[in-house]
């Protein structure tokens, strides 16, 4: 799936490439691209699939009744949004809120690869499958993997459901909340074990955090 090397401009700069972007068919229906969003040394990165209709006018991602959900689980689970970046597989509202399609999610994976280059969280949460496979690729099953921790690119990966399924079927709201609970204690653990500024990618110690490491911008 790529790997994480590569273009790494500061998240700003990835947003203002996100806010112009015509690489795919996306933006000929978006209203506003909705680049990630949160603390750009977030330890936990949330990744959903695609901008809904809210998120399309606001140009923020998770504003919608999804993210209300998503507000009140992270609030179970101890965490709240300034302690995470929240961002999408691809940046643009797909029609009808329909999944993304392959090649809208390869156009737009260098802006989700630029965001955790450039953030190196301590763990990845993606939110329902398409996220997931739109992260790590077809396998492993959303119904095998979610709840358990996989690994994308060296960071620990945990997929959870999307919180826009807890409002269709209410018996998934407990066990996204224990999701995201297991998320907040493994980085808890985390920061009482490693130092924040010691952990940099352990394949190349790179530059400083948020310096850009390639000024190249995605083709
Ligand atoms: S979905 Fe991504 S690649 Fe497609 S136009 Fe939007 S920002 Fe560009």
């Amino acid at each position: 799936m790529g790997g994480l090397e590569g273009w790494t401009p500061p998240l700003e700069e990835t947003a203002t490439a996100v806010r112009a972007c015509v690489r795919c068919r996306l933006h000929l229906g978006r209203t506003l691209a909705v680049p990630g969003e949160g603390p750009p040394d977030a330890d936990i990165v949330l990744i959903g699939e695609a901008p809904g209709r809210q998120e399309d006018r606001t140009g923020r991602p998770f504003v919608g009744a999804a993210g209300k959900v998503l507000d009140r689980s992270l609030a179970a689970a101890g965490l709240s949004r300034p302690d995470v970046y929240i961002t999408n597989v691809v940046k643009c509202r797909p029609p009808a809120n329909r999944p993304p399609k392959a090649d809208e999610v390869q156009a737009c994976r260098p802006y989700l690869l630029a965001e955790l280059r450039a953030i190196q969280p301590k763990l990845l949460v993606t939110l329902g499958a398409h996220a997931l496979h739109g992260l790590v690729g077809p396998r492993p099953r959303f119904a095998d993997a979610r709840g358990t921790l996989i690994a994308f690119e060296g960071i620990r990966l945990l997929p959870t459901y999307h919180p826009a399924a807890v409002l269709y079927n209410r018996r998934l709201d407990s066990a996204l909340t224990k999701d995201l609970q297991k998320v907040a204690e493994l980085v808890r653990e985390d920061r009482a074990r490693v130092p924040r500024s010691g952990r940099l990618n352990a394949r190349s110690p790179g530059p400083s955090r948020g310096a850009t490491r390639s000024g190249r911008r995605p083709r």
